[in-house]
């Protein structure tokens, strides 16, 4: 398994980890299989989305932003239930194949860590079979 560490800055922010990802295969002469991202936190999250126009990753937080709020009334003592919602929103895993040493991603796609609650140290979790 290979970890990978992104430093976040901003409370909400989607952060592109694709040549992070590449450069593991690059890295490892990996030809093909499929590769695992898995990230090992409750309040960030990862998902594939468009990387051409910068404003999609804007708008995808605004949307999660209105569906979880960090203004709702939350129980959770620790004040950040939106985060948790926004995780299991777009999920805390995801597979890609690999093919003559790539990774087969559409042409507008990228692969992105997604913070919820930061900024913090993310870890993301890379398995490849
Ligand atoms: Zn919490």
């Amino acid at each position: 398994m290979h970890e990978l560490e992104v430093a976040t800055q901003k409370r909400c922010q989607i952060i592109d980890i694709t040549k992070r990802l590449a450069s593991i295969i690059n890295d490892n002469k990996i030809e093909e299989g499929i590769m695992t991202v898995f990230v090992p936190h409750t309040t960030a999250g990862v998902t594939i989305n468009e990387n051409g126009d910068p404003d999609v990753k804007r708008d995808l937080l605004y949307q999660l932003e209105k569906i979880a709020p960090q203004s709702e009334e939350f129980h959770h003592f620790e004040g950040n239930s939106d985060a948790h919602v926004k995780s299991t929103l777009t999920g805390v895993s995801l597979q890609v194949i690999i093919e003559n040493g790539e990774l087969c991603l559409g042409t507008w796609q990228s692969v992105y860590l997604c913070e919820y609650d930061g900024p913090r140290h993310r870890k993301v979790w890379v398995h490849i079979k």
